[in-house]
């Protein structure tokens, strides 16, 4: 078999696959460390990381041997089984949210349909009706399904699918007194990201996560906080939540939970998982399979041998301080914001996507969140020294 160079790849995608993505120019082979290298062996810095995914970096050693040995063992056995994998990763799920049960799921969409039945029912156990809500914010980010994509925040995505699933209503992120407004006696959950991604970085104030969690405590409404792309160490904490002292009833996760195997979790604290979901309610025949647990299971493992968690406090107040001379020295950034290693600079009198193929052209990846935002979601596992080749690579492209 010959090798296909970029323009082949290129070509031969967009002739067979479903046009639903406007790629980069660019076809990836390999990757080691923070790096990628495309199939013509060019040599890019990634601070996309999958869109939050890789935290660990490519080519991990001890992670690649993990989902090797289990691949030997058994990649799949359905949930009609018992096995040793579900087991060790649903109990390491569990001790780091503070959570009592987990469900795995396959995507961070299929966390968000478990979090939204769970809520619903949890609710109708309590009195029968079937008209309950589910409060949201504008600019979040659940998902593309049809439940997920009810409760996200942006009209033109929403649009050509409606009719949605009902009983969503919206509030204002950071804005309590929008969140009260939206109350009545039929909420039954309200969802948020703890920071938001998609939507442009923006993290949650203290004061408005503990407020919804005060609302929540007082109307037994449920907090399902989406960690999808804020949890798992990426902002200085295994979970954004536990920065603010504030617990969920449930929490979703995906993206860094298999490091680039497909894997999503949603946990529930007692009161939820104990008045919830039973047998019969919700199934999923590849989730939480041998094969995606090793990668969870191992996943854990090394962000404790890694201290990967201390490493993102550690190293992110030189982020921030390189990322801030950016904004300083350039008149087309006109803000950061974020928190940890998920950074958003906010671009003014240039395009996005201007700046991101530039850096593509250098050898940096870098993405867009929002309409104006240049987000930053690196490897969690990157260096000063990585850093300032990122800054380096940027101020050339700008
Ligand atoms: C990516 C993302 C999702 C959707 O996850 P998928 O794995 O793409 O289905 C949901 N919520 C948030 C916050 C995300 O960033």
């Amino acid at each position: 078999m010959t090798k296909m160079n970029t323009e082949t790849c290129m070509e031969q995608t967009e002739q067979y696959v479903l046009h639903t993505y406007n790629r980069f120019p660019v076809a990836f082979e390999k990757g080691e460390g923070v790096h990628l290298y495309d199939v013509e062996g060019k040599e890019y810095l990634d601070f996309a990381a999958g869109i939050a995914v890789f935290a660990l970096g490519y080519h991990n050693e001890a992670y690649n041997q993990a989902l090797k040995d289990q691949i030997d063992q058994v990649i799949h056995t359905s949930n009609l089984y018992y096995h040793v994998p579900l087991a060790e990763a649903a109990k390491k799920v569990v001790e780091a949210t503070g959570m009592d049960k987990v469900f795995f799921t396959n995507s961070g969409t299929e966390a968000i349909e478990g979090a939204i039945k769970t809520a619903r029912k949890y609710a109708w156990l309590k009195d029968g009706s079937t008209d309950h809500e589910i409060i949201a914010m504008e600019h979040s980010f659940h998902g593309r399904s049809m439940g997920a994509l009810s409760v996200t925040g942006t009209a033109h995505y929403q649009e050509p699918f409606k009719p949605l699933i009902g009983g969503i209503k919206f509030a204002q992120f950071n804005d309590l007194d929008s969140v009260k407004a939206q109350i009545t006696e039929k909420t039954c959950a309200i969802i948020l990201e703890t920071v938001q991604g998609e939507g442009g970085i923006y993290p949650a104030d203290p004061e408005f996560l503990q407020g919804i969690r005060t609302l929540c405590d007082e109307k037994d409404i449920l907090l399902i906080l989406d960690e999808i792309q804020c949890g798992m160490g990426r902002t200085g904490s295994m979970f954004a939540y536990q920065d603010y002292g504030v617990m969920p009833d449930i929490v979703t996760c995906a993206k860094a939970l298999g490091c680039g195997v497909p894997v999503g979790a949603f946990a529930l604290n007692k009161k939820t998982a104990e008045n919830s979901l039973v047998p019969g309610d919700h199934g999923t025949t590849y989730g939480g399979n041998p094969f995606a647990c090793a990668a969870v299971s191992k996943v854990f493992d090394l962000f404790k041998e890694q201290k990967i968690v201390e490493h993102v406090k550690q190293v992110t107040p030189y982020f921030e301080q390189k990322l801030d001379e950016l904004v300083e020295k350039y008149d087309c950034f006109e803000s950061r914001r974020g928190k940890g290693l998920m950074q958003g600079l906010v671009v003014t009198g240039k395009t996005v996507g201007e700046i991101t193929a530039k850096a593509l052209e250098n050898g940096l990846l870098v993405i867009s969140a929002g309409s104006n935002v240049l987000r930053f979601v690196p490897p969690l596992v990157i260096t000063e020294a990585d850093i300032d080749e990122m800054a380096e690579k940027l101020e050339k492209s700008l």
